[in-house]
């Protein structure tokens, strides 16, 4: 199991990456997790795709998507299983013309400082499989802070 490197907050939306480069996320994208946030204790886990673009070493997420119909949400546990993900993040692609990528998932804990599980590492460890030229980014929004990192190499 490969291991994890959790950036630092920067500032409210900048973390330093250990690569020596940035991650920015728009504060619409922040915005928009915080209402999915499991604050109450019937909100179940949510989650999606982080979109964005690559600026050298650093990244901006400028993009996200949201839960759809056919995705699995228990209050511990987010399967990404609507194919609606893929479409949008496919369309942010074609319609940028290939300049917004998918640059990573996001999911929610219903925990004050989330740390990710051992099915997180797994899952992510499945998603960097699929894409090994670029590097991907990891977020967890528990009820207070923020996890984000990716996995180290
Ligand atoms: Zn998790």
């Amino acid at each position: 199991m490969q291991s994890l490197n959790r950036f630092v907050l920067h500032g409210g939306r900048l973390w330093s990456m250990n690569n020596g480069g940035y991650v920015y996320i728009d504060q619409k994208v922040l915005e928009t997790i915080d209402q999915y946030r499991q604050i109450e204790t019937k909100v179940p886990e949510s989650g999606g795709f982080l979109c964005g673009y690559y600026k050298g070493v650093n990244l901006h997420v400028i993009d996200l998507t949201v839960p759809q119909p056919k995705d699995i949400q228990r209050r511990c546990a987010f399967q990404r299983l609507d194919p609606k993900h893929v479409d949008q993040a496919r369309d942010l692609y074609i319609n940028s013309g290939g300049k917004i990528n998918c640059l990573g998932e996001w999911h929610t804990h219903p925990e004050k400082n989330p740390t990710p599980s051992y099915i997180d590492r797994q899952g992510w460890n499945i998603f960097n499989r699929n894409r090994p030229t670029q590097p991907a980014i990891f977020l967890i929004a528990g009820t207070q802070e923020v996890w984000i990192g990716a996995v180290k190499y």
